[in-house]
């Protein structure tokens, strides 16, 4: 049986709590597990390492520093952004996340003339725990190696590829 290493494709049910509080962040219980390429950095790092190793039914519980999550807040992605760069009609809100060309980002302080956009994720700086069941591995495929993410149920999904030689081909709906 195939175990979670480099280059595998994982297929993991998970929850994530605070470990403070117990509040749930997040989980892929009742609806599709999560599906990823190991070793590509699509996950934050410390899961990828705590699940190394794993066979299909294996069962993992953990708790990850920032460090090994998100990483550490930094002021450096807090920005003043001039008022006007926000259409004028849109009403703007203290905790309001909004997308921006950059990424999501928070709003944290208002004034007449500037709004400070909080780029941070809004994970950073947080210890999270989680239990993980790893419910399928297997080997990637070549495709998924050269794309870099794992493809089918739980993973990228390609519909403009119905002619295989454009298989290495990501379309738009890919990262
Ligand atoms: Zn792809």
């Amino acid at each position: 049986m195939t175990a979670i290493e480099q280059d595998t494709v994982a297929s993991v049910h998970y929850t994530g709590t605070f470990p403070d509080s117990g509040e749930e962040f997040d989980s892929s219980r009742g609806g599709e597990p999560l599906t990823f390429l190991v070793g590509h950095k699509g996950m934050i790092p410390g899961f990828e390492r705590e699940v190394m190793g794993a066979k299909s039914g294996d069962s993992r519980t953990f708790t990850l520093e920032p460090d090994d999550a998100y990483g550490m807040p930094s002021d450096e992605l807090v920005q003043e952004v001039p008022r006007e760069m926000f259409p004028e009609d849109m009403p703007l809100d203290l905790g309001m996340m909004l997308m921006s060309d950059g990424g999501p980002f928070r709003i944290v302080a208002i004034t007449d003339n500037t709004v400070r956009c909080d780029f941070n994720n809004s994970m950073a700086g947080k210890t999270l725990h989680f239990e993980v069941e790893v419910m399928d591995v297997r080997a990637a495929t070549p495709d998924e190696l050269a794309h870099g993410h794992a493809h089918g149920p739980g993973g990228h999904h390609h519909h403009n590829e119905p002619d295989a030689e454009k298989d290495d081909d990501c379309g738009d709906d890919c990262c």
